[in-house]
């Protein structure tokens, strides 16, 4: 069988070029075209059918391998973040507020690496290996709109697996670590709007300030969360923005909360939309006032299939060595648009430490940080699992 980490070890540099080219130009959202150039010049020469989506910047390519099988699904993200970058990297983004501070650039350039790995071993490949590159994953919910254009279609079989990497400064460099379950929380936003009376600050009694109400809301939704939220299956509300009022001595008509809603589960997910509904509409009728609740759903939970993760945990065991896997005590909070794919294919998402080796895991500028800098070693070890567990699942 092929040394895949050995030969993705032989890959790292030009996936270095590749990574470094894509950091320089980071793009933003689901039409990046700059990007989709920069991997198809990438993946020239491979034997690849490539699709290229209409809706996004999406990337579906196709390697059909030697051998009669199932259909595998690969996924790298390609999109950065609109934010400056302070690294003073020496290959730093040379465009004013786009950053790929989530380190999207070296999830596309492994699974070019992987892209490449799998198409030298062609005529051993027992079935067939879908390497998504998808863009819009910071917000833009990029993966839904290559699902909705037949993503899971391109090859006419569905796949019967799907597996993303990502990148993350918390784990010393190399270490992968995943979790069977819910692996990355849901993410959907609130949008609270209090409606009094507007009038003179020197007299509340003339008309119905919005801002005491606004405030009692935020409170009293945090109490209900500790109290009707089973503490085993946990959720999170966090308003991040309370927009009321002009000056000192106005009292405004409307205040207005703005809010993420993060669980693990659709339980909690929907036991925290309904407490917002039944806290603020009630909290503002004590004070005969109204509260409007939007709930702008975004993206799912993504749960890790069980078994799916066992083979990715016992594949990176035999490629790495078990010191270099560990399964994650817990999830993470932040929500991945991969999600979408879990709900449809049985998969896993595992996390790549790339923490420089001269800084220190989860003390060192995390991902979506202006000063974030991740370990590109770290990359054949990404390379290596992408395209082993491919192998692995195709075979099993
Ligand atoms: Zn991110
Ligand atoms: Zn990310």
């Amino acid at each position: 069988m092929t040394d895949f980490f050995a030969t993705a070890k032989d890959l790292l540099p030009e996936t270095v070029e590749l990574r470094r080219k894509l950091h320089r130009n980071p793009e933003v959202g689901n039409d990046i075209p700059i990007t989709r150039g920069l991997v198809l010049e990438a993946l020239e020469g491979l034997p690849l059918e490539l699709n290229l989506h209409e809706t996004t910047s999406g990337i579906a390519a196709v390697l059909r391998g030697g051998k009669p099988g199932p259909t595998v699904l690969l996924r790298g993200d390609m999109d950065g973040l609109p934010m400056p970058e302070d690294t003073g990297l020496e290959f730093a983004s040379e465009h004013e507020n786009r950053m790929h501070a989530c380190g999207h650039d070296l999830h596309t350039s492994m699974l070019v690496g992987a892209a490449k790995l799998l198409s030298s071993m062609q005529d051993e490949i027992p079935g067939t290996v879908v390497f998504m590159f998808q863009p819009g994953e910071e917000g833009h919910a990029g993966a839904k709109f290559m699902l909705e254009e037949g993503l899971l279609e391109t090859t006419g079989e569905k796949p019967t697996g799907g597996f993303a990497i990502h990148v993350s400064t918390w784990f010393p460099s190399g270490l992968v670590s995943l979790r069977p379950g819910p692996a990355l929380a849901s993410a959907d936003e609130v949008r609270i709007v209090v409606t009094g009376r507007g009038g003179h600050a020197s007299s509340p009694f003339l008309s119905l300030d919005p801002i005491p109400i606004a405030a009692e809301i935020v409170l009293a939704v945090q109490t209900a969360i500790t109290r009707r939220i089973d503490v085993f299956d946990p959720g999170v509300i966090t308003f991040g923005s309370i927009q009321a009022g002009t000056t000192n001595n106005v009292i405004p008509e409307q205040a207005a909360l703005i809010g993420t809603i993060r669980a693990f589960s659709p339980e909690t997910r929907a036991e925290l939309h309904a407490i917002l509904e039944r806290v603020a509409t009630n909290v503002a009728a004590a004070h005969t006032a109204e509260a409007t609740v939007h709930i702008e759903p975004g993206y799912p939970v993504t749960i890790n299939d069980r078994d799916f993760t066992a083979m990715v945990s016992a594949t990176a065991e035999e490629l790495f060595g078990g010191e270099m896997v560990e399964e994650m005590e817990s999830p993470i909070m932040g929500a991945e648009d991969w999600s979408y794919v879990m709900n449809e294919v049985p998969g896993a998402m595992a996390f790549l430490g790339s923490c420089p080796p001269d800084l220190e895991p989860g003390n060192s500028p995390g991902n979506h940080s202006n000063l974030v800098v991740f370990d590109e070693d770290s990359m054949a070890t990404g390379i290596a699992l992408y395209a082993a567990v491919a192998f692995k699942h195709l075979g099993s």
